[in-house]
């Protein structure tokens, strides 16, 4: 007999129908002799409906009674399937997260979960009751009982989270899709089911609005090493399993990472190479990383920016020892790179031995804005320049100097109290395919800040005005170029946003103009950004290349690109957002993975 906590979404109870569905689903596996925890949703868009209402009474509502309001959906589902549970004979009691003692941060509407009490809830089991909990709630403290909620999605969080409070041998997320798929099948019709996903994978697809599961909940279940499963609450078929390294001990206080930063990560020994002026062509990038994955040489982090139009920069990285390849590939094409009439002057390499990567990650940064910025604060203040950053949704990378990385580690510890990830993840497994999925994002817009000084401090300076606005950022390129404006080197940055809040950063941005003496600020919302993710690209030479070059074939420019170590993101026009996103899922045989 084992302890299961399942969790239905909003889609799964969204009619009296579908409610008695699930009854005799859960009624079955309690019958089989399981001991059963079942987490839900509110009904189909209930949540989307109370925050209607509420904004037709105020535009700015207080987060408390906002939380007040919406976990009264929950409450009304979780009685209806308790109801139906009783009226197939299966004993069943409902219980609200206060009941349950969900315990949380009191922050209103992204509450993270500190602990659980579940004394009572094994009460309920052990007389043989079937527990129906409600989703995405808890309570500020035992004593305070302030209803807090998760943030939206929150429910899987709420579902995993008892999972590891009550040592359970499983937890299952069933929802209307049958799992995870390799892209999102509206838009790419061939898209397949995955049987597996690594957690980290997950993560990062799920940040990029692979919309199946809450991001948080991953990261616990990669925390606690819980065995987790997505699958569909119409047919019997296993779904996907989403795999968790062996976890590291932890203590199931402080379940959450209440810290935005889980893990600082540290990779020396690197090199970095830069080709300055390149043409803005499609095949540019393809043809060098298409040449360099011909000599063996894995390379890190790529960034691109953009730049007046006529030339791009690229950077990568690679380990110290592959840097000579590297950099003979790079002189050996510079001359076919050269643009036509050598608008911008000849192509330029750089070529720096001795770097280190930097990183911060957890999935905690997920909608904290301020994160990256407190990063690039805190090196500014321990005068350590930052040359190349690189950011996904749950990390940030920064390349400094090799000989400044130990004192960079001590000052992003006692930032952000979390020590230095003493065993990084583990090399992949061999086999892994190099992508296991693909997706777009057509809902950001890029923004541009050109000619800002080259100082330490001005990163941190930028991204913290925005993070006070609560501006969201992500895959912030800093460019190679240095130009001397004024006397002054400069260099541009840009970044991506939500559409919804670019012209908030822009006017951000302007006011900043003056005391930090910078440039203009162009946006530009006409982009989409393709991505690929897989654990497997850690160690193979040539996935850039292949990405690279599938989009260069089918003449789709890239206008940015930013990698982390199992992601590479591309920036390409609007218009062939969708195009080039069926391409990249092709070039990765996407299709006949699964
Ligand atoms: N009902 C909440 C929402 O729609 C929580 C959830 O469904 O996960 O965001
Ligand atoms: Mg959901």
């Amino acid at each position: 007999m084992a302890l299961i906590v399942q969790k239905y979404g909003g889609t799964s109870v969204g009619t009296v129908e579908r409610i008695q569905a699930v009854a005799r689903r859960v009624c079955q596996r309690a019958r089989e002799g399981d001991s059963l925890v079942v987490v839900v949703s509110a009904m189909g868009k209930t949540t989307d409906e109370l925050t209607r209402l509420a904004q037709e009474i105020s535009l700015q509502p207080s987060r408390r009674e906002m939380d007040m309001l919406l976990s009264t959906g929950e409450q009304v589902s979780i009685a209806l399937l308790s109801m139906a549970l009783q009226e197939l004979g299966q004993p069943a009691i409902s219980l609200t997260g206060a009941q349950v003692g969900i315990v949380t941060e009191a922050e209103h509407s992204r509450a993270r979960i500190l602990e659980i009490k579940p004394d009572r809830l094994l009460q309920h089991l052990t007389e043989g009751k079937v527990v129906v909990v409600a989703g995405f709630q808890g309570i500020s403290s035992l004593e305070h009982m302030e209803i807090t909620t998760l943030g939206r999605g929150g429910s899987d969080t709420s579902a995993v989270a008892l999972a590891v409070a009550l040592e359970a041998s499983c937890c299952e997320i069933y929802t209307d899709v049958p799992g995870i798929l390799t892209a999102d099948p509206r838009l790419v019709p061939e898209a397949q089911l995955l049987t597996a996903i690594t957690c980290d994978e997950m993560l990062e697809l799920a940040s990029l609005g692979a919309s199946v599961l809450h991001p948080r909940s991953v990261e616990i279940a990669r925390n606690f090493g819980m065995p987790l499963a997505v699958r569909s609450s119409w047919t019997e078929a296993p779904g996907t399993q989403v795999l968790s390294p062996p976890p590291r001990p932890r203590s199931r206080v402080g379940l959450e990472i209440t810290k935005a930063v889980d893990a600082i990560e540290v990779d020396a020994a690197q090199g970095k190479v830069a080709l300055l002026r390149i043409p803005d062509r499609p095949g540019i990038a393809a043809t060098l990383f298409r040449e360099i994955a011909g000599q063996g040489v894995d390379v890190d982090l790529i960034i691109q920016s953009m730049h007046d139009g006529a030339s791009n920069d690229i950077a990568f990285t690679t380990l110290k020892a592959d840097l000579p390849k590297a950099q003979a590939v790079a002189e050996a094409i510079a001359p076919v790179l050269r643009a036509p009439q050598g608008a911008a002057g000849d192509v330029e390499i750089f070529v720096e031995p001795r770097m280190a990567k930097i990183a911060i990650a957890g999935a905690g940064m997920i909608g904290r804005p301020g994160i990256a910025a407190k990063m690039f604060r805190t090196l500014a203040e321990a005068g350590i320049n930052i040359e190349m950053i690189s950011t996904s949704e749950v990390k940030v990378s920064c390349v400094i100097e090799e000989a400044e990385a130990n004192r960079a580690v001590a000052a992003l510890s006692q930032t952000f109290g979390v020590p230095l990830n003493p065993n990084p993840a583990p090399p992949p497994e061999p086999n892994l395919p190099p992508a296991r999925g693909a997706a777009l994002d057509q809902h950001q817009a890029q923004i541009a800040i050109r000619n800002v000084p080259d100082r330490p401090g001005m990163a941190a300076q930028i991204f913290t005005a925005l993070a006070e606005r609560n501006i969201s950022v992500d895959m912030i390129v800093q460019s190679q170029r240095c130009r001397i404006v004024e006397g002054v080197p400069r260099r541009d940055i840009a970044f991506m946003t939500a559409q919804g809040d670019a012209e908030a950063a822009k006017a951000v941005l302007e006011k900043l103009a003056p005391t930090l003496g910078m440039g203009e600020v162009w946006i530009n919302a006409d982009i989409a950004k393709v991505s690929i993710v897989g654990a497997g690209m850690q160690g193979q030479p040539g996935v850039a290349a292949r990405l690279f070059s599938a989009l260069a074939e089918a003449g789709i420019n890239i206008e940015m690109i930013a990698t982390s170590e199992i992601k590479v993101s591309c920036v390409v026009p609007q218009a062939q957002g969708v195009e080039a996103l069926r391409i990249i899922h092709r070039a990765f045989n996407l299709e006949r993975l699964s």
